[in-house]
């Protein structure tokens, strides 16, 4: 934990000074005013600089209708601004006007020119490319994804369930236990799953290296990949000592030939094998179990397809509706 050596910053999403607290993480350094963190004020300067060349606050954007953008399951605190100033729609996975990446059927390819993605990607389930191609095919040409995901400095991705298909979770006692049925039929049961925003939330799949990143944004037809790891002072932004996790921003090269988004999983050489992991005890690696508690909850989970199941994804849904809320009063 590094506190700045400053004590005040003007947060650039909502233009107030705020103290600088003790805490100042990624997700932390809160202001006193808005409550946005150093990722929400480090994404934002990303796209002040994209957009005008320069570190402008939110409130000196030029409002422009006619910039079409995109968010998946923005933060209120930040995409309320947006909408104001441009054509800004944020989807949402659980709620109207929904999105699933996995599935973009519903939209218009070529549409957008700017697409935000902040700490979602680590969520969809695999394989990871889908995300990243049906991105590429939202934006217009030349137009902006910017994406945050936490990463680490490891030379692969730590792909928790690499072989998921259908699955469910299964409370067992007090554990909440993920059931899978691979492609191939075989079931199989993890415990120890990482939640982000509390047991029972938002599962995370992965942990992808920056390697495993930068390969997938340019191999999926994204040039222009930048890094944003500076320390802006200014506005609060501590981070140059995290070395992983910053904010990417990547442009969409029209003339590239992205995968399809139902190949298998073409960067599968870029992942950890699940036994790898759990080897050398990388971090937050769930584990595979058999044994008595596993033919326990497999036997749940074969009673529970015969009957509607109170899905932990409504618990899921409910968490994350209440995140947004407690930061938008206007949100339905
Ligand atoms: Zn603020």
């Amino acid at each position: 934990m590094t506190r700045p050596n400053y004590d005040q910053f003007t947060c650039n999403l909502c233009g107030q000074e705020s103290p600088v607290t003790q805490d100042f993480e990624r997700e932390t350094g809160l202001c006193s005013h808005c409550g946005s963190n150093v990722r929400f004020r480090a994404l934002m300067l990303a796209l002040s600089e994209h957009l005008y060349s320069q570190s402008m606050p939110l409130s000196a954007f030029t409002p422009d209708k006619q910039f079409k953008a995109m968010g998946l399951s923005d933060a209120s605190l930040y995409a309320d601004k947006l909408a104001s100033l441009f054509d800004y729609t944020n989807f949402y996975y659980h709620t109207k006007p929904f999105l699933d990446i996995r599935n973009i059927d519903h939209l218009a390819s070529d549409t957008y020119d700017l697409l935000i993605t902040s700490d979602v990607f680590e969520h969809v389930p695999p394989p990871r490319h889908v995300a990243f191609v049906n991105s590429w095919h939202l934006l217009k040409p030349d137009g902006l994804l910017l994406l945050t995901v936490p990463y680490s400095t490891l030379p692969k991705t730590i792909e928790h369930f690499p072989a998921l298909h259908e699955f469910e979770f299964i409370q067992d006692g007090n554990s909440i236990l993920l059931v899978n049925r691979r492609i191939d039929q075989t079931v199989e049961v993890y415990d120890k799953l990482t939640w982000h925003g509390g047991v029972g939330s938002t599962l995370e799949m992965r942990i992808f290296s920056e390697t495993d990143l930068l390969y997938i944004l340019s191999d999926t037809g994204f040039k222009d990949i930048k890094i944003w790891n500076e320390d802006v002072p200014l506005y609060g932004i501590h981070q140059a000592h995290l070395n992983c996790s910053y904010v990417i921003t990547a442009i969409k090269d029209a003339s590239a030939t992205p995968p399809t988004a139902d190949q298998y999983d073409p960067y599968i050489d870029n992942i950890y094998s699940q036994e790898t992991a759990v080897l050398h005890s990388l971090p937050h690696t769930p584990e595979r179990i058999t044994g008595a508690t596993a033919e326990r909850v497999i036997a749940q989970w074969r009673n529970n397809l015969h009957k509607p199941a109170p899905s932990i994804l409504g618990k899921a849904y409910r968490y994350i509706k209440s995140k947004f809320q407690s930061n938008n009063s206007n949100t339905a």
